[in-house]
């Protein structure tokens, strides 16, 4: 047993369940020697009316388009995943978890764009707590602007959640742990606001939510879409418009979203604290509408949730 990891029984591959230690590749396949896997985080909630998959379809799609512009041809359809996910976590017994559903060229030929090798399909999951940590959760996180940029459009495909573009958030990650801080914002080539190393980022000014458009440097965030939905419900105007490095420091609220840190505020940028330093009203509010949707305590109005 891992002490990282807390590990499950069973992990699906290719149609069927096998032993979690018994889900290894080749040290020489593809995805391991060039990082050609595609990849989703989803988030399984026990709710009030037992346990659910939150966007559960909305998560595969993306998976499939991951695999459209790699070029990877996945032999399972959004419904055959959406069941793979519900029987990995049922089979482990689990109530709430994280899954990472991953498809990957393995192994066989040893060139670097190898389309002959065999496509593998694997639904992991896990029990994993909160990401970043109480601290976030309670009282906002410390964070930097990042030394790194993320890649530019039309070099590592921003719409694509994979496995080889995690080196450029490695770096972003790794920079901010190096000098003390929790998390990153990382900029596009432009100069402009883009996301942190797994999240997309909003800002809270004069009481509506910024955020940067989807441009070709960071994830479609399907958190960042159920926060723009949830803005929506409660009546807060959302502007997605380019975000100048700067505005980090006068906004009068941050937040990070994604599927393993949700929603958790940001109280400083480059030790400038951020409003005043305090989780702000509109930060509370769009947190508490998501705990509401993901605990089951209000109606899933949006049919976010897929029971297990
Ligand atoms: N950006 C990056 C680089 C990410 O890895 C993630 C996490 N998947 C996000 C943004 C947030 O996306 P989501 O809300 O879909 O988890």
């Amino acid at each position: 047993m891992s002490a990282f990891v807390k590990e499950s029984a069973l992990i699906w591959h290719n149609g069927r369940l096998i032993p979690w230690k018994d889900a290894t590749v080749h040290i020489l396949s593809t995805a391991v020697q060039f990082g050609s896997s595609v990849f989703e985080g989803i988030r399984c909630y026990k709710t009030k009316n037992g346990s659910a998959i939150f966007r559960l379809p909305e998560h595969l799609k993306r998976l499939h388009q991951s695999c459209r512009i790699y070029r990877i041809d996945l032999a399972y359809s959004v419904a055959d995943l959406v069941d793979a996910c519900r029987v990995t976590v049922r089979e482990n017994g689990m109530e709430a978890c994280y899954i990472r559903p991953m498809v990957l060229r393995g192994y066989g030929d040893m060139g670097m764009a190898s389309t002959v090798n065999p496509i593998e399909t694997y639904v992991t999951a896990w029990e994993w707590g909160n990401y970043l940590g109480q601290d976030g959760e309670q009282i906002g996180l410390d964070v930097c602007v990042s030394s790194w940029n993320r890649p530019a459009p039309n070099t590592s495909p921003g719409l694509a959640k994979a496995a080889g573009h995690y080196n450029n958030a490695q770096l972003i990650k790794l920079d901010a742990l190096a000098k003390g801080f929790a998390e990153a914002i990382a900029l596009s080539p432009d100069g402009l606001v883009s996301e942190g190393s797994g999240q997309n980022v909003f800002a809270v000014i004069d009481g509506a939510l910024v955020t940067s458009p989807i441009n070709g440097t960071n994830l479609s965030g399907i958190t960042r879409d159920t926060v723009i939905k949830l803005a929506a419900d409660l009546g807060i105007a959302v502007i997605e418009r380019p975000i100048p490095r700067e505005l980090l420091y006068v906004a009068d609220e941050l937040f990070y979203t994604g599927t393993a840190t949700e929603i958790v505020s940001i109280r400083s940028v480059d030790h400038i604290k951020v409003g005043d330093g305090k989780i702000g009203p509109v930060t509370r509010s769009l947190h508490s509408a998501f705990q509401d949707i993901i605990t089951g305590t209000v109606p899933d109005r949006h049919t976010w949730l897929t029971s297990i």
